[in-house]
């Protein structure tokens, strides 16, 4: 049996996939290196296809900025979203870091307080908590 699922193939490896043009794009990234931003690090030889990545890989590999920190553990990482994905994985999503989350975090803190102003009773909680 000969399979067809795929109709295109890259003719430097074997990566293969359903269109030509997702195979153009693949030689162009892996193999053309369209990658224009280069590290200026120079023992370092990686490039990146935008402006954004190359500056996170400055700061995160180089720089080792990593000011992002777990609230549960003490995890730290160069970027908000790494840590909330390692927040959602380890924690079950609680405790998000970065602005959005403290804005949402005061907000709903500013909402508890007028709501249960009068007593020790939990807060009912909403179904909007998950995603
Ligand atoms: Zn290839
Ligand atoms: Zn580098
Ligand atoms: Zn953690």
């Amino acid at each position: 049996m000969i399979h067809f699922f795929f109709r295109s193939s890259c003719h430097l490896c074997d990566h293969r996939a359903s269109s030509a043009s997702s195979v153009a794009r693949h030689v162009r990234t892996v193999h053309l290196r369209e990658r224009p931003h280069e590290c200026p690090q120079p023992d370092c030889s990686f490039s990146a296809a935008a402006h954004q990545d190359l500056r996170v890989h400055v700061e995160s590999v180089h720089l080792k900025k990593r000011d992002v920190v777990c609230p549960h553990c003490g995890y730290c990482a160069a970027q908000v979203k790494l840590v909330n994905a390692h927040i959602r994985r380890r924690h079950g999503g609680v405790g998000l870091v970065g602005k959005r989350a403290e804005e949402e975090r005061k907000r709903k803190r500013a909402e508890e307080e007028e709501a249960g102003a009068g007593g020790g009773k939990m807060a009912t909680g909403k179904a909007e908590s998950h995603r």
